[in-house]
């Protein structure tokens, strides 16, 4: 897992953010070949009628969920607007590391603006551009955060994510429902109690201290 590429730094009236993510791309025909070799392990014939296509539909999974298109994003001046903003419960899905298996749940972005905004959806796309990995949400949490702080510089920038894990509900101790939260807080939000409160509050985590 590598971070996604270096971005140039907003200077003029609208600018434009790129960021590509450098890990390697998937090899498809390879993990192909791989979920041939696991269904052989699990003692099931890949030959067999019903698993003939398998190998290949598994392999087309895995790489739609591991890639997604760079990240452009365009950020304005701002104003002179000094409230937080932010946008809650965006859907967020990914892939455990450590089991293969999907998380899933919600994500609350905010931040506090300097001298450049983005387009709300666009939070979404930063997300994603995470989201697309061999993931733990500790990591994803952290790396969205991180990515603001570095590329939007602004006076505070908050992330929470809340997912259920699929490695967590279906296995091992099989507690459906339980959902995981990880928060990750830079600048003002870390560091002003009324800032950070007012993130929680505004993200539905209120009374939620980190
Ligand atoms: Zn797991």
């Amino acid at each position: 897992m590598t971070a996604p590429g270096p971005v140039l730094a907003p200077t003029t009236e609208s600018a434009r953010l790129r960021s590509v993510p450098s890990r390697a791309a998937v090899d498809v025909p390879a993990a192909e070949h791989a979920v041939a070799l696991l269904l052989r392990a699990l003692g099931k014939d890949p030959a067999a009628v019903h698993l003939a296509e398998t190998p290949r539909r598994v392999a087309g999974a895995f790489a739609e969920l591991l890639t997604g298109p760079p990240l452009e994003l365009t950020t304005f001046p701002n104003e002179g607007y000094d409230e937080l903003v932010i946008a809650t419960d965006i859907p967020v899905q990914s892939l455990c590391e450590h089991h293969l298996l999907p998380f899933t749940g919600v994500a609350h972005i905010g931040y506090l603006p300097g001298d450049r905004i983005l387009g709300l959806s666009k939070l979404a796309r930063v997300l994603d551009l995470f989201a697309r990995d061999l993931q733990v949400q500790e990591r994803l949490t952290q790396q969205v955060a991180d990515w603001l702080e570095t590329n939007l510089a602004p006076r505070g920038v908050g992330v929470v994510i809340e997912a259920e894990h699929l490695c967590m509900s279906l296995r091992g101790v099989r507690a459906r429902g339980a959902r995981t939260t990880t928060s990750a807080l830079h600048g003002l939000l870390r560091e002003d109690a009324r800032s950070r409160q007012e993130f929680f509050a505004l993200s539905g985590m209120r009374g939620r201290t980190p």
